[in-house]
């Protein structure tokens, strides 16, 4: 049977005065319903704009976006606007890092998630208001029928995450797409969040799919990784495999400026050395070539030469990464990326 999301060569791509900015450069993942994939990434890596492409945010812009990406036996590339503002919000529907950007500060939180209802469903606002209330007591909101009433300025940051959860579950979509969700709020506050959307995504059985720069987040609850880098898949697998079995150089790095407890201290160790490539003019060879570490054990400077293609690891089902190194670690657990 075909996934409930598969996304097949998808090509994000901006034509600019300085040459076309190739923002997301042959991206494939497949999603089943009630599975979450996590999507990792510096800033610039294609993380975020895939995602945009998900939701169809492409069309009537000057990006040129190619490749399929089928939802539930429906091509949305390809789909016109029309039919995609109806799928968009009910069907697929996106959690946005910054809820104030996504809530009107001169509405009620109530009357905004009643109307995110209301824009799919035929119901009266007495109704659709019920539904918000409802909502934002599944979403952990405490006397929610009176906090309804509340604009977004009065509630915390962290209730205001919520509410935005609760206003993007409100037409209980098969697909969720959270971009950055914690990033905004603290530590103690994150975890929560996380909790939220792994117990609503069993309740709601959608797939989910995480957008973050932080490993760390998807590590409690994504069941697969997809790790971007310049635009392009660099690995992908299983979190279990990923997670244990880091293959590449920039997934250890990635790995190593996870925090650490160390005594009472959480410090991010070792964050990954350079900057994102330019997404105009990727190096040659290896992407990653000119801030890898390792490109040293790969003999006649093949890293810069040479593209490493996504290969499957040995001894995996289905973890898959692009470095020339991925042949030579062959079985055995990979102690580079404890080092
Ligand atoms: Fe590093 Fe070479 Fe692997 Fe690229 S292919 S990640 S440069 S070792
Ligand atoms: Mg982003």
């Amino acid at each position: 049977t075909p996934a409930f999301l598969d996304v097949r060569d998808l090509r994000v791509h901006f034509p600019t005065e300085d040459g076309v900015v190739r923002s997301v450069d042959g991206v494939s993942f497949t999603l089943d319903k009630g599975r979450t994939l996590g999507i990792v990434g510096e800033s610039g890596s294609g993380k975020s704009v895939t995602s945009l492409a998900l939701l169809g945010l492409h069309k009537g812009t000057r990006a040129l976006v190619s490749g399929e990406v089928w939802l539930d036996g429906r091509e949305l590339v390809a789909l016109p606007e029309k039919e995609m503002r109806q799928l968009r919000g009910s069907t697929v529907s996106m959690i946005f890092q910054d809820p104030l950007s996504a809530l009107h500060p001169f509405f009620t939180v109530g009357a905004q998630i009643a109307e995110a209802y209301r824009v799919h469903h035929q119901v009266s606002r007495k109704e659709a208001n019920d539904r918000a209330v409802e909502m934002l007591q599944r979403v952990g909101i405490p006397q929610p029928r009176r906090r309804a009433k509340d604009y977004p300025h009065q509630f915390s940051g962290g209730m205001r995450q919520r509410a935005m959860i609760a206003m993007s579950l409100v037409c209980d979509p098969a697909l969720l797409i959270a971009d950055e969700p914690t990033t905004a709020l603290d530590v103690t506050v994150q975890a929560q969040i996380l909790d939220l959307i792994g117990d609503l995504q069993q309740e709601f059985g959608s797939a989910v799919v995480i957008i973050t720069h932080d490993l760390g987040v998807v590590a409690g609850v994504a069941d697969d990784i997809l790790v971007m880098y310049g635009g392009r898949r660099i690995e992908y697998g299983t979190v279990r495999d990923v997670l244990k079995r880091p293959q590449h150089p920039y997934t250890w790095g990635l790995l190593q400026s996870m925090p650490h407890i160390a005594g009472d201290v959480d410090r991010r160790l070792n964050p990954i050395p350079g900057s994102p490539p330019s997404l105009i003019n990727l190096p040659g060879g290896c992407a990653f070539h000119p801030r890898c570490p390792h490109k040293g054990q790969v003999p006649d400077g093949r890293c810069s030469l040479e593209r490493p293609e996504l290969v499957p690891v040995p001894g995996t089902a289905e973890h898959i990464a692009a470095c020339h190194l991925v042949a030579d670690i062959r079985g055995g657990e990979n102690t580079r990326a404890a080092q």
